[in-house]
Formats: structure tokens, C-alpha cells, sequence
């Protein structure tokens, strides 16, 4: 598939595809559940096989969801769970880490992420993200919400730079992080992971929707203003990005903005539409 052949490679050598699948909110809502499982399954054959859940959302329930549409495929799919902050201290990370286990019915994950930066200090979750990795409850860890000076320091914490990627809010109508935290990302040899890369809903997605050049440019090549917005966010192979879709519809739409190569031009003229930001603004979060 087009999401297959576009990959990004993790700093440990692993590739994994540039579009994978979110899920906050699946399973919350028990009628649609057989439906989300579905659209999840879907993406996985289509090559989507980053999953990204966390304890968070539902309180388990999408984590349990995420388990049942893996049953019997679980090593088609990359996995991804997060850890709540105020559970990321050494005596409550290797609970929370089992305790999501269990809900997604799996031995191990393929990557662990900490939330947000929380009071527990770096150092700590560190070490015990690392306990983790060695028990083989984790094969990778990394972190979310992190800006510039988060990672920096980070970097100067034991083992730190053991951290395999950042997952934060990135789409083209919220580009702060082109300033600062994707170069040093960059320089790094991180890869980010964009979250609300078809920005989520609400008055940003309205924006984008309706902007001349985008839908000029979804014109030129046939698909939907959103399909564009996809194709922009994993234009430069090192960003994953992990739209939510609970749609079989939207599944495949946003499989195949994969196949889409935004020219040099359609760049340009997105950049004018969506300027870059010329000065350091803070992490944009949800
Ligand atoms: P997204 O930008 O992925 O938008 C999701 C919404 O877009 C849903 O309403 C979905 O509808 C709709 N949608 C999906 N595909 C299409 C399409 N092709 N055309 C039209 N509409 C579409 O927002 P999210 O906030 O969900 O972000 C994605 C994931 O990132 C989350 O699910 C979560 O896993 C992760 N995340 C992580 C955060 C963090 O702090 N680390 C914070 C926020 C998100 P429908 O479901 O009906 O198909």
C-alpha cells in the first residue's frame, strides 16, 4: 500500500509507516464500537498499523477497544500506549504499564509515551521507562507535549537521549513547531509524531476546509481538502502522523493521502496560505 512505502525511520533503525491511526474517544460510546473496531481493522490491512491509545482516554476503554480489534493481530500492528503523569514515578509506572497491558490484552508494547510533563522528575520516569524496556514490557519510550527546552533537558537527564520520539499537536493550521522543536528534532534524528493532524474539528478545521489554495490544490489531484492537509504534515519522512477515524470512509481517505506527493510549488503556495511563524511560540497542547 501508499502508506507502507512512505515509512520513517525510528532512532533504534525500526520503520514504521508515516500514517498510522488514533483513538481517542473509540469506545466510549458502546453503539458505535463494533463499527470503530472495524474501521481500525480496516486501516491496519490498509498498512496503518501505528495504533496510538493511551490510559487516558476513556479511563481504558480504548485501550480495551484497541484490544479487540488487534486480537490474533498483534504483530501486524505497532502499538503505542501512554502513561499518565501523575503514574510516571518508578513505583507507579510498572503498574500502569501492566495495567494497560492487560486492557489491550498484550505482553508488550511497541512504544510507551509519557503524556505530558507532569512533577515527577525526568530522571525518575526515565529510569523507570528503561526498567520496562529491560523487563521487555516495552520495546521503546518516548514522550508527548514536550517542547524545545523539555527535550533539551531531557537530553542532559541519564539515559535520556534513549527517548525514541515526541508526539505533539502538528497540522498546517497550527505549524509552531517548523519554528524551533522540528529542527531540533531534526538535527536529532527524532521523529515526531503529529497528532490532530486533520485538527480535530471546531473553527481551525473550518479554516482549512474552506481555504482557496487548498481546495485548488484537492482539486488539482482529485481528493478532499483533509486528504491534502494529511499529505502536508508527512510531506518531509520524518513525521508520523495518527489521524483519528471511526469511518471506513475516512480510513481510506486517509490511507491513500499517502500516495499524494506535494510538489515544490503546491509547498510553497500552502506557505504562503499557512504561513510558518517567524518567532518562538509556545507548544500548542489539547
Ligand atoms: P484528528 O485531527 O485526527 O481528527 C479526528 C476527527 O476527524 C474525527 O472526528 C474523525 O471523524 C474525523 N476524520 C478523520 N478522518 C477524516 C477524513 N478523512 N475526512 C473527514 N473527517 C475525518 O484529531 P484527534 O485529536 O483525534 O487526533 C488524532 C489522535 O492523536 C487522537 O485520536 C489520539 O490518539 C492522539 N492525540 C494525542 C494527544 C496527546 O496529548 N498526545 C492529544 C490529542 C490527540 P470519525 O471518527 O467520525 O471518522
Amino acid at each position: 500500500s501508499h502508506v507502507e512505502k512512505r515509512v520513517v525511520k525510528l532512532p533504534d533503525g525500526t520503520t514504521v509507516p508515516c500514517i498510522g491511526q488514533g483513538t481517542w474517544y473509540m469506545g466510549d460510546k458502546p453503539q458505535e464500537k463494533a463499527k470503530e473496531i472495524k474501521a481500525l481493522q480496516l486501516g491496519i490491512e490498509l498498512g496503518m498499523k501505528v495504533i496510538d491509545t493511551a490510559e487516558m482516554y476513556g479511563n481504558g476503554a480504548s485501550e480495551r477497544l484497541v484490544g479487540e480489534a488487534i486480537k490474533g493481530r498483534r504483530d501486524d500492528v505497532f502499538l503505542v500506549s501512554k502513561v499518565y503523569p501523575h503514574n510516571a514515578g518508578l513505583d507507579k509506572i510498572s503498574v500502569a504499564c501492566e495495567n494497560s497491558l492487560k486492557q489491550l490484552g498484550t505482553d508488550y508494547l511497541d512504544l510507551y509515551l509519557l503524556h505530558w510533563r507532569g512533577r515527577i522528575p525526568l530522571e525518575e520516569t526515565i529510569e523507570g521507562m528503561e526498567k520496562l524496556r529491560k523487563e521487555g514490557k516495552i520495546l521503546r519510550w518516548g514522550v508527548s507535549n514536550f517542547d524545545t527546552e523539555d527535550m533539551e533537558e531531557l537530553w542532559n537527564t541519564l539515559n535520556g537521549s534513549n527517548c525514541a520520539t515526541n508526539q505533539v499537536l502538528y497540522h498546517i493550521g497550527s505549524r509552531g513547531i517548523d519554528f524551533d522543536l522540528l529542527p531540533w528534532h531534526r538535527e536529532h534524528h527524532i521523529p515526531i509524531m503529529a497528532y490532530s493532524p486533520l485538527a480535530q474539528g471546531g473553527t481551525l478545521r473550518k479554516q482549512l476546509l474552506t481555504d482557496p489554495t487548498v481546495n485548488e490544490i484537492a482539486k488539482k489531484y482529485n481528493v478532499k481538502p483533509l486528504q491534502i492537509a494529511l499529505a502536508w504534515t508527512i510531506r518531509t519522512n520524518d513525521v508520523i502522523a495518527i489521524p483519528k477515524a471511526g469511518q471506513e470512509q475516512h480510513v481510506l481517505e486517509n490511507a491513500e493521502a499517502a500516495a499524494i506527493e506535494l510538489t515544490q510549488e503546491d509547498l510553497n503556495r500552502l506557505d504562503e496560505a499557512f504561513p510558518k511563524p517567524r518567532k518562538k511560540v509556545p507548544l500548542d497542547i489539547i
